[in-house]
This record gives C-alpha cells, structure tokens and sequence, in this order.
C-alpha cells in the first residue's frame, strides 16, 4: 500500500485521539489552511520530477528559553527562527503553527535521503546561536517528516503523519529528525494497549524497581544501587522507563510510581548490608511539589530504612522552572539524612552558583559525557568536572561506564564511584541481593 493510502487507513481506523500530546496543533485551524493553502500551490507550481516533503519542526525544550530570558524574548527569537532562519532557505517555504512548532514543505528530487539532507540544512540553521542583547540563545529542533507524494492527500493527513515522525524523533532524546514509516502506526496501537493497561499493572505490581550497581571504583566493589522503573508487561514483554514514563505521566500517575518505586525500594534495601545506598528518580514536577516530600518521608519512616540509605537523584531542569520549591522540597529531606545527587549532570543549564546554593551531596556526570572519552576534549572536561565535584567537596559518579579503558581513566582521575554496564546492567531485586550480599561476606 502506499504511504498514502496507509495514512488514510491508519486515519480511518480512528487513531487520531491516541497522539501524544506534543503532536497536536494548539491553534490548529488556520494553521491548516494556510498549510493546505502552500500545498497546493506547490503542487501546482512543482516540476514533474519534483516530489514533496512536509517537515514538522518543533524546538527542543524552548521552555527553558521562555524562563531564563523571559517571554517578550521568547517571541523575538520565534521571529527570528521564523524570518531570519527558515526564510533563508530558498527552497523551502516555512509556516509558524503555533508556538515553537514550524512547517517547512520543500520540494525535492530523487530519495528519502536527499530530503533528509534537506531537513538536516533546516535544522542547522536553526542551531546557529542567537543574539539577544546580553543573551546567546543555542536552540536545537527534533522535526517529523512525511513525504507527500500525492497531491491529493490533505494537510490534516500530513500533519498527522508528520506529528507521528514528530514524537518518534522527540522519543529519540531530540535533536533529529525521523521520517514517517507505516510502523509508526502500530507504534500507537502499542501505545494505546499500554494507556489502558497502565492502572492496572501498576496496582498488580507489574511495574517494578529494578537495580544498577554503583561501584566503588576504588576497589570494584558496590556500595549501593540505583532504581530504576521496569514495567513486565504480560504482551509486550520487559519495558524500559522511556516506552512508559511519558504516558504515566501524561495519564497523571505519576505520583502513584513514584511512591510505589518507593516502598518497594525500601522493602528491598531493607534486605542489602546496612550501609548499601539505594538512589531513586524524582521528575522535576515531582520534586516541585511540596507535598510530595512529606508523603516520602512518610513512606521512608514506615519502612524503617534509615533515612542516610537513600538517595534522591534529581535532575537540574526542575531547578530552573521553580527554584524555591524545589529548595523546599530538598530541605525537608536533607534535614531527615536523605542525601541528593544531581544526575545527568554535563548536559543541561546547572551553573556554578546554582550548585553551590542548592545543597547537594554528590554529583553524577552524565553518560554522553562518558561517552566522550575517546576524544582529547572530553577526557579534559570529565576531569573538570571531577575536580569540581573534589572542590565543593561532592562524590562524583561517573555513568555509562563501559569498557575497562573508561573505568581506568575515572579512577585514576580519583572519581569515587561509577556505573554502567561494565559493572552490571539493571537486575531484578533478588539478583541484586545476591550480589549485594555475596560483595561483602
Ligand atoms: P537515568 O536516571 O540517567 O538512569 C540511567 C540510565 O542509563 C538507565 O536507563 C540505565 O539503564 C542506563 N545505563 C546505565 N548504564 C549504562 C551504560 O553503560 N550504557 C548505556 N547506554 N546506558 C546505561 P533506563 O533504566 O532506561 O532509564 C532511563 C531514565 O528513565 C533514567 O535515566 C531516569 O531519568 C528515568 N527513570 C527510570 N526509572 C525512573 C523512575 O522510577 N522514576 C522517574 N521519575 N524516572 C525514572
Ligand atoms: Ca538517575
Ligand atoms: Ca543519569
């Protein structure tokens, strides 16, 4: 069937209420006419050779933009993705949807691979650094693109497709592009069945905690583990936290994780020799409510785990969009014992003063940096980044440790502890257990 046609049966099939949030057009409506407006002129205008792409471009994490430079800025840069960026390319004709998306169609001849490079041209121009009085603004964009090649199919079915690519390339981490294949389809039916089972498996305790080594990189030993989500879904197998987390979240559940990550965690460090540490993951919203402390505090004491055995990795984003209630957040667990890391630490926007103010125990540098060490550049910045976590007296952790040659660099660097497949991937709890126990005898 062509692509087309099995839009249009996709379509048919009434999947469109199961996009993910990030694909639907806010102000949808005029923004289709006018993309349905362009298509037909270029279909009218185009070569016989020509084919069609429509590229849906969405700017990664413009939120953070709005916060740190305010929204009047927010809209002048907008305006110059809009006029200065995508209007500069010649070829492609570019329509502002609403917010920080973009359609750009262009005409193309030959494969999927010229029209790729074509997209990769669009975001480049928007990855050039912006100047806006004593701000550079750095922007990345994740696009979804279909390629129409029939000019009868309409801007709605395009838009739907392209929003398909769109999440897909947004699921990827961002930054890239995906074009729409017919697969993305039975994606969202995957989707949909896990939307419907997810409060279920969630009280049948098949969503559960698995646990990563962290290895004293001093003499290999583990000191504690990290949890992390799994789902045991009775169709699909084993899920990682990236099929599901966005839909908990989206469904509003995930508050209910978390504390079920908890108790659960508590349980099973409780069986762990008394100084292994357990960290768990809190999202930015969680660790923005106030409330949430209080029920974990009460979920810790009720467990009897002492409160220095736990570790709240948080990540630097919440820190951004509401810095005085996260400070809340962490005060009242710090002032219990529970200590604070911040993961991913390398990729985001944490600057110095802010990691001196906040109070935080140790740091954990992200794996892409880790992945880096194969290059000069990024050997020097994960020392930097050991060095500063030895002057603000904060052990570091190193992720995504997997080869003997990364582990090597990181203990001769004195980093104090590290993670990754070289020393053990996420195991179920009882396999935890037994090396936590068979690792101190
Ligand atoms: P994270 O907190 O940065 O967790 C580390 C992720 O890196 C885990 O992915 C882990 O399996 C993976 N990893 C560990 N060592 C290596 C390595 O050597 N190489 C590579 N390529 N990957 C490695 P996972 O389990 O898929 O979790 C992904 C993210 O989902 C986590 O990133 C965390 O942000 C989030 N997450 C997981 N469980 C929970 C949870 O219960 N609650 C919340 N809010 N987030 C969670
Ligand atoms: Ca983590
Ligand atoms: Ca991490």
């Amino acid at each position: 069937m062509s692509i087309s046609g099995t839009i249009k049966s996709a379509l048919g099939r009434g999947s469109r209420s199961s996009l993910p949030p990030s694909a639907v057009m806010s102000n949808g409506f005029s923004s289709r006419q006018r993309l349905q407006q362009a298509l037909d002129e270029m279909v009218e205008a185009r070569e016989p050779v020509d084919r069609l792409a429509l590229l849906l471009i969405d700017l990664d994490r413009f939120d953070l933009v709005n916060d740190l430079c305010g929204p009047a800025k927010g809209d002048a840069v907008l305006e110059i993705v809009a006029r200065q960026r995508l209007g500069s390319i010649r070829t492609v004709r570019s329509i502002h949807l609403a917010a920080d998306k973009f359609a750009c169609l262009f005409p193309f001849a030959g494969d999927e691979a010229i029209a790729l490079a074509l997209a990769d041209t669009v975001q480049q121009v928007i990855r050039e650094p912006i100047l806006l009085g004593e701000h550079v603004v750095y922007l990345t964009a994740s696009g979804g693109m279909v390629i129409a090649d029939e000019p009868a199919l309409s801007a709605d079915d395009l838009l739907h497709a392209a929003s398909l690519a769109l999440s897909h390339a947004q699921q990827a981490g961002g930054e890239t592009v995906r074009c729409f294949c017919p697969e993305m389809f039975t994606d969202l039916d995957d989707r949909t069945e896990l939307e419907n089972d997810l409060r279920t498996s969630l009280m049948r305790g098949e969503i559960l905690p698995y646990y990563q080594p962290i290895i004293l990189l001093d003499n290999s030993r583990p000191k504690g583990f990290e949890a992390l989500a799994r789902w045991h879904h009775p169709r699909q197998g084993l899920l990682g936290p990236d099929r599901f987390l966005p839909i908990v979240d989206d469904m509003g559940l995930d508050r209910d994780l978390l504390f079920m990550m908890l108790r659960q965690v508590c349980r099973d460090a409780r069986d762990w020799p008394a100084h292994f540490t357990v960290s768990i993951n809190i999202s930015p919203a969680q660790l923005c409510d106030p409330d949430n402390a209080v029920m974990l505090l009460r979920i810790l004491f009720a467990s009897g785990l002492a409160p220095g055995r736990l570790i709240v990795e948080i990540t630097e984003s919440a820190l951004i969009h509401n810095l005085a209630s996260a400070h809340e957040t962490i005060r009242s667990l710090r002032n219990t014992g529970v200590r604070i890391a911040l993961d991913d630490f390398g990729t985001g926007y944490a600057s110095l003063s802010r990691l001196c103010n906040l109070e935080i125990d140790h740091l954990k540098i992200d794996r892409t940096l880790i992945q880096s060490l194969d290059r000069e550049a990024g050997r020097k910045l994960v020392k930097a980044v050991v060095d500063l976590g030895r002057s603000l007296s904060m052990p570091v952790t190193a992720e995504g440790i997997e080869t003997p040659d990364h582990a090597r660099f990181l203990r001769d660097l004195d980093c104090a502890f590290g993670q990754g497949y070289y020393f053990g991937r996420p195991e179920p709890a009882d396999a935890a257990r037994t090396r936590a126990l068979s690792s101190h005898p």
